[in-house]
């Protein structure tokens, strides 16, 4: 038998390696900028066609390349950043494993114009699976001009695995984005298919990031900055009151490379404890120098995760300077404290909290408003919770005999309609609930009704949730749900990212009741929304939806659709804790059980339990 083993041929090898590097065109955006910011560019330029699919071009006014630099860049570990292992303890350049240009060369075809200041002439070069097409002099601008065409053009199985235009470019924002903050004394642009998306004049680091997130960040940022001879921390955190509902706005730099890390995000996090609500997120774009030994970058090969030589101090050391920048504009509770004494005296307010304390006073009622009001006593009122007291009214008061729910809720199953009509709302499957018993609630979140064979423990949010999953689910399959014109169109800003989510999703929103469109520059018009949501809570309600979604995302069992509608219902049901009359109680378990599966919400939670007589009657031992 003959010998087996063969050298794959270069072109086949450069292909495997730069999967690494280049999954998509955001790839070739991040180290592209990256290596225009290391040639000591003024002003970078990047145009995309086709959210990078067809075009990913960068030009920048940086030091060029000589001849032969030119051709030697596009070598697999070819790079002027290092030159010995040392070095890489030192380093200060974004690039330096010298794989970016090869790899892009391998997977893409490639047209370079790069002149060094000095030259008369400069390079042209062309190459396409790491073969050299065309090399020859040619007069442009100083700096670099390369192109990137046909990204896969020549691995048509990794050409498939990309997303959707909007998928593509929403990570094409992301790293355009990232770079953009790390240098804001550059001159950024970004175009996509003929039409300037960013337009970032060279600025310092506040400017940056009002520009890149909006300006109505100008008055809700707070400074931080702490130096030490260990490390230094500078950048901005968001004030409580603008913590949302979306992970968006949240960016980390250590030595001026964007990084994520759990690790320091739960920093943050826990310098903001007890000052915003549990379930949202404080946005922060926070600059971390510290000694280049400390710290390794070479651990992943997008550099995008990295190892602190002692993690702990850097966690201490953020969490302390956000806390300080927090207390010393006055936004600490510490500090600014107007509560009434006996929240004020309140464990949980008071003191950090241990575990065993977080429990304690987590079971305590007072907590639970403190908390759900997003502590928007000594804030900023908040007018959400009000809103959703009165959407949870409005909801409700319409119907003054029980019966008549139905009439008032469009878009229920035909079925459902008609076995109320029947006369039998309140029974499922044997089971009847007695229509003249009053019914109880429980914490503010169990409703106990009597049935005639024993009580049913009604979980309010859940149950609700599966209504409006329901009701929801029938507007997005049939014809859409009904929309109530805002008076005022409400302007959403979001992230750049969340932008390019929000444009794709809004066929599907319109579906379910959302009129929004795209306003440019990352903002919306929300025009009108469901008829269910209260007006005043369209922003927030877009928000959530979109950070729920994004949660949703990776899964593919269910359609875009589907997740949507299963967001707006966990999102719009009326919350445990929430206090209900006799009428709303009564409409909510009527309501439920016209449901076409009454029994589970959409992830398969009970909505009620069911107790039995004899059963009850056997655990008295009778
Ligand atoms: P790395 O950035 O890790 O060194 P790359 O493959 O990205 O590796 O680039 C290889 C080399 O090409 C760089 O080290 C640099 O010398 C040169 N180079 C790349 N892009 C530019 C540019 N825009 N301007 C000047 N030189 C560049
Ligand atoms: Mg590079």
């Amino acid at each position: 038998m003959a010998d087996i083993i063969q050298l794959l041929p270069d072109n086949i090898a450069n292909q495997i390696a730069a999967g690494e590097v280049i999954q998509r065109p955001a790839s070739a955006v991040k180290e592209l900028l990256e290596n225009a910011a290391d040639a000591g560019a003024t002003e970078i330029k990047l145009l995309v066609t086709d959210a990078g699919k067809a075009l990913v071009q960068v030009i920048d006014n940086g030091k060029g390349m000589s001849e032969t630099d030119a051709r030697m860049a596009f070598e697999r570990h070819a790079t002027s950043k290092i030159r010995n292992i040392d070095d890489l303890f030192h380093i200060r350049t974004m690039g330096f494993r010298g794989e970016a240009l090869a790899s892009i060369a391998a997977v893409a075809q490639v047209s370079v114009k790069t002149r060094r200041p000095e030259d008369e002439l400069g390079t042209l070069l062309e190459i396409e699976n790491s073969e050299v097409l065309k090399q020859e002099p040619c007069a442009c601008a100083a700096g670099t001009n390369i192109s990137m065409k046909n990204l896969f053009f020549n691995v048509p199985a990794r050409r498939n695995f990309l997303k959707s235009n909007a998928a593509e470019m929403r990570h094409i924002v992301d790293e355009f984005v990232r770079v953009a903050m790390a240098f804001p004394g550059i001159f950024f642009s970004l175009t996509h298919n003929g039409q300037e998306v960013f337009h970032l004049e060279a600025g310092n680091h506040k400017q940056r990031v009002i520009q890149v997130l909006g300006n109505s960040y100008q008055t809700k940022l707070v400074s931080v900055k702490e130096d030490t001879d260990y490390m230094n921390i500078h950048g901005f955190v968001g004030k409580p009151d603008t913590a949302r509902k979306t992970r968006g706005d949240q960016y980390f730099f250590v030595n001026n490379r964007f990084i994520k890390s759990a690790y320091l995000n739960h920093a943050v996090n826990s310098a903001f404890e007890g000052m915003i609500a549990k379930d949202s997120f404080p946005g922060y774009v926070l600059y971390i120098d510290l000694d280049p030994s400390q710290v390794d970058i070479n651990v992943h090969p997008t550099k995008q995760e990295i190892k602190f030589e002692d993690e702990k101090i850097i966690y201490a050391f953020v969490q302390a300077a956000v806390k300080h920048a927090l207390a010393q504009f006055s936004i600490a509770p510490s500090l600014d404290f107007t509560l009434n004494p006996e929240i004020q005296g309140l464990d949980a307010v008071s003191k950090p909290f241990t575990e065993e304390k977080k429990d304690a006073a987590v079971s305590s009622s007072l907590y639970k408003t403190f908390t759900q009001k997003n502590q928007a006593h000594f804030i900023e009122r908040s007018e959400k919770q009000s809103g959703e007291l009165k959407h949870w009214r409005e909801f409700f008061t319409p119907q003054d005999a029980g019966r008549d729910v139905q009439k008032s809720v469009p878009g229920l199953p035909a079925q459902a309609q008609l076995q109320t009509e029947t006369g039998s709302s309140f029974s499922k499957e044997g089971l009847r609930v007695l229509p003249d018993s009053p019914l109880l609630q429980l914490h503010n979140t169990y409703i106990i009704a009597s049935t005639n064979s024993g009580f049913l423990l009604v979980h309010q949010q859940l149950a609700h949730e599966r209504i409006l999953y329901e009701r929801y689910g029938v507007a997005a399959h049939g014809q859409s749900a009904a929309t109530q014109q805002s008076l005022f169109p409400v302007m959403l800003e979001t992230t750049a990212s969340d932008a390019a989510l929000l444009s794709e999703l809004i066929p599907d929103l319109q579906m379910i009741g959302y009129q929004v469109e795209p306003f440019g520059n990352n903002s919306f018009v929300i025009q009108g929304i469901p008829a269910d949501v209260l007006p005043g809570n369209e922003k927030h309600s877009i928000e959530l939806l979109l950070e729920q979604f994004k949660h949703f995302s990776s899964d593919i069992k269910f359609s875009r659709r589907e997740k949507l509608v299963r967001c707006m219902a966990r999102q719009q049901a009326i919350k445990a804790g929430q206090a209900l009359t006799q009428k709303e109680m009564l409409a909510l378990v009527e309501e439920l059980f016209t449901c076409q599966t009454s029994n589970v919400t959409p992830t398969g939670s009970p909505t009620y339990l069911e107790f039995k007589e004899d059963y009850l009657d056997r655990m008295f031992g009778k």
